[in-house]
């Protein structure tokens, strides 16, 4: 399935340009939890009944930290009490675009396995 995402974007000359992008949408792509009975993932990054440290929450539960967060307070998610973080792929993009060395950081975190931290293609995930 295809969509496509239209909005305007100011040039540094001042005029506004109107972008079109397509893409492709797909329902293979798994959550990476591994209490979920939809996808068939056979290695889930997340844990069933994730572990809260926090005396605020201590239900267990998934973080998803927006853009901000990874790029003001990575410090914070580089410590091992955080686990069982799911890295959206649009926050992975621009924390990229914007700052390369924490990019480095997170793409580090998320290769260790004890951390439980997934990274969700969420721009091409098809809710089914
Ligand atoms: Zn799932």
């Amino acid at each position: 399935m295809i969509t496509s995402k239209t909005f305007l974007k100011k040039t540094r000359r001042g005029s506004v340009l109107k972008v079109v992008r397509e893409h492709y949408l797909r329902d293979d792509i798994w959550c990476g939890s591994s209490s979920c009975v939809q996808c068939s993932d056979p290695n889930p990054s997340l844990e069933k009944q994730p572990k809260s440290f926090s005396t605020l929450y201590t239900e267990p539960h998934y973080l998803i930290p927006d853009t901000n967060v990874v790029l003001h307070q990575m410090d914070v998610l580089e410590d091992p009490v955080f686990q069982n973080v799911i890295i959206l792929q649009t926050v992975l993009q621009e924390v990229r675009h914007r700052h390369s060395p924490i990019y480095g950081r997170i793409k580090e975190v998320l290769t260790n396995k004890e951390r439980h931290f997934h990274s969700f293609t969420n721009e091409h995930h098809k809710l089914v």
